[in-house]
């Protein structure tokens, strides 16, 4: 397999808003998550199965034996620590290895295991004695397909007939190659010009086809196209799959045009709640006001963890240095650093390294720090408009259903506009925010 290095992602310009990052940064969360999960996520809810053929029966499995796979891989499933198939996995799985195999369109949230399942359903389908690629995957960036492919690689470790190639910028062919290794990872653009204008992968020979991130990879121009112009030179019989975390529309209708007859797998995400949140507001002035305020609370209360949420870099790396003078600990998470960089400073504040968490919005949406209990506002959440944004703060500070402990929101209004949308995101949720007197902190404990 090619190898290759990671190159810097996304520079840090001045003081953008955390929104500012969002843009070009749905890949980078993804990545992100990657990074940082180490197991499947918790999740209570039932998945939701729509056949192809209401009439054939359904089969779900519980256990890895039932699926029959090969002995190696059956192996690199137990060696990646696997016991059981997750929730999702019990209905793709024999769906995916069923003959005559069948598509499948599966979404469900970051951490499901629709990764492994793909790897799985891949692996098994080529036929190591046959010299050619049989199964293609593309995945939306460059740092996404190599991730995957370090995916394909440990489930792989016991099957060592079967090789990966990446289709990836930077991995320069001679003219005329022909590719001998049997699954190929790469991003639409490399992977089209490899079937397409250099041939060195003829795609009337495969048999599996798999569209990873499917929401992520529509949010890159061109993207789209090129997945659809690749999916076009499959033969008839080839099996389809696409993945997706999130499943708008726009992703739902791409689908369909990748995925002739699909058999669609949804499992929602578990429901943010404010029940268990005790929710504080704390009225000051301005920003050192409010820094005065934080120490306060710190000083009052015993504190395990906290993550601290500020609108700008700017704002978050000037509390940062403000919080460590003061004797604190703490982690800065902020946009200009690389992907790599921000999964190392989340893994040392989940190991307790650093007992606070400094962060713009953007850097730290989608990650779950279970064992944190309080959460700051040092900004309220607001949008580009400067409109509440209550998404933000039912995720900020919002549990999910039964997993979620007690928690504590405290949040920092310095202004008339701060004050107003803290009262709209009160009316919205419905749920009354305390005041909170920093000078009389008995209450919160
Ligand atoms: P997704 O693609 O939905 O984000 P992954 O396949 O990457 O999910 O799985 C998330 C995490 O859970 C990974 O660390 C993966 O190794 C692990 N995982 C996947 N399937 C299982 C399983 N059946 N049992 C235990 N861990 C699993």
């Amino acid at each position: 397999a090619a190898s290759a290095t990671t190159p810097a992602k996304t520079g840090g310009e001045g003081d953008k808003t955390g929104e500012e990052d969002d843009k070009d940064d749905k890949a980078a969360q993804s990545l992100l998550n990657k990074l940082i999960r180490s197991n499947l996520v918790n999740t209570t809810n039932q998945v939701e199965v729509l056949q192809r053929d209401p009439n054939s029966p359904l089969y779900s499995v519980k256990s890895f034996e039932e699926l029959r796979l090969k002995p190696q891989l059956l192996q690199g499933v137990y060696a990646m620590g696997f016991n059981r198939p997750s929730k999702i996995q019990e209905n793709a799985l024999p769906m995916m290895l069923a003959e005559p195999p069948q598509n499948l369109i599966a979404q469900s949230q970051s951490g499901t295991g629709k990764t492994a399942a793909f790897v799985l359903a891949m692996l098994s389908h080529v036929d190591p004695n046959n010299k050619f690629p049989q199964a293609l995957c593309v995945s939306p960036t460059y740092e996404l397909a190599l991730q995957t492919g370090k995916v394909i690689e440990q489930m792989g470790k016991h099957y060592s007939e079967v090789k990966l190639v990446y289709a990836i910028r930077g991995n320069k062919l001679p003219r005329g190659t022909q590719l001998q290794e049997q699954v190929v990872i790469g991003t639409p653009g490399t992977m089209l010009d490899w079937c397409l204008k250099f041939k060195f992968i003829d795609p009337k020979k495969i048999k599996v086809f798999v569209l990873d991130e499917a929401d992520v990879m529509i949010a890159t121009q061109g993207h789209q196209d090129q997945s659809i112009r690749i999916q076009r030179m499959l033969p008839k019989q080839c099996q389809m799959l696409l993945f997706s975390a999130t499943f708008e529309e726009t992703v739902w209708n791409f689908a369909q045009r990748i995925v002739p007859d699909p058999n669609i797998i949804k499992l929602k995400r578990e429901e943010e709640t404010l029940d268990t949140i005790k929710q504080y507001y704390v009225l000051c002035n301005s920003k050192e006001e409010k820094f005065m305020a934080l120490c306060n609370i710190y000083g009052a209360i015993t504190i395990a963890q906290a993550m601290i949420f500020c609108h700008t870099r700017k704002t978050a790396g000037w509390l940062a240095g403000e919080l460590s003078r003061e004797g604190h600990q703490v982690a800065l998470l902020s946009g200009e650093m690389q992907v790599e960089q921000r999964a190392a400073v989340i893994d040392r504040f989940r190991d307790g390294k650093e007992k606070v968490l400094v962060t713009t919005n953007v850097c730290a949406r989608g990650i779950d720090v279970e064992q944190v209990s309080v959460v700051i506002n040092f900004d309220l959440p607001v949008d580009r408009d400067g409109n509440p944004d209550n998404e933000t703060y039912l995720h900020r500070i919002g549990r999910t259903g039964r997993f979620g402990k007690r928690g504590l929101a405290i949040n920092m209004v310095d202004s008339r506009f701060s004050m107003n949308v803290l009262n709209k995101i009160q009316d919205h949720f419905d749920k009354k925010i305390e005041k909170l007197d920093t000078d009389d902190l008995d209450e919160i404990e």
